[in-house]
């Protein structure tokens, strides 16, 4: 049981830092905060994707990247372009680390408005960091795991902040319905989005990019907008107002 609700909590908990901070904050700044709570969730985001702990402004950038060139030859992560999620997740990881490390000088325009915090950024990608994340998730489940299949849910462990892009990535341009003509391929995957947090509305999220609330239609229900929401009454964030 322990592992189980371990599992469950690591993967809502860096689903939230993921949809909540990455994409919806550093990438869409969709809502403001003040430093200290920049900080705070910056912190938390390197906490719950632990040993697969994303830069904030490589994911941002990659991210608007993704948008100018939806489905195109230049869009980091089509899965048009790959021929299988591996692949496609491989092919972003390369562009993500070229980005990270500035190998390459993305467009001025993909750049700024991200939070930056290079002592965290940089300790989280060193292996050493990794190493340890993974070495506890290791420890965790010798401690606790009452079966033996339970070891096969560590991989997903080590990579649970990529995994969910690649999942939202992959099924999110290709299964599932579509409200909107973006000229893209981009799909809304599931109705009741409670795997992905809000994520796999992403024709929605592709017609109206500054939306805080990834559900257009009554039944769409975005799991994450309700703490958004939430927290923007709490005075922790501050909504904008909605340009879409
Ligand atoms: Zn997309
Ligand atoms: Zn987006």
């Amino acid at each position: 049981m322990p592992v189980l609700i371990f599992f469950v909590a690591h993967w809502y908990l860096s689903l939230f830092v993921q949809t909540f901070y990455l994409h919806r904050y550093a990438a869409h700044k969709m809502f403001t905060m003040n430093r200290f709570w920049e900080r705070f969730f910056f912190l938390l985001t390197y906490i719950a994707q632990g040993s697969s702990f994303l830069s904030p402004r490589a994911y941002a950038v990659l991210h608007r990247m993704h948008h100018a060139f939806s489905d195109t030859e230049r869009d980091p992560h089509s899965p048009h372009f790959s021929n299988n999620a591996f692949t496609m997740m491989w092919k972003t990881k390369d562009i993500y680390n070229d980005v990270l490390n500035r190998r390459v000088e993305p467009e001025a325009r993909f750049e700024g408005n991200y939070p930056l915090w290079t002592a965290v950024e940089n300790f989280g990608d060193t292996w050493m960091s990794r190493v340890l994340w993974g070495t506890a998730y290791v420890l965790f489940y010798i401690a606790f795991a009452t079966q033996w299949w339970m070891f096969l849910l560590l991989p997903f462990h080590f990579l649970m902040g990529p995994l969910h892009g690649a999942i939202v990535n992959w099924s999110g341009h290709k299964y599932g319905y579509q409200n909107f003509d973006n000229h893209d391929k981009s799909r809304n995957s599931l109705f009741f989005d409670f795997l992905t947090g809000g994520e796999l509305f992403q024709n929605n999220h592709h017609k109206l990019p500054n939306r805080v609330n990834f559900g257009v239609k009554w039944w769409e229900v975005d799991p994450t907008y309700p703490v958004i929401w939430t927290l923007d009454k709490l005075r922790i964030i501050r909504l904008k107002k909605v340009r879409a």
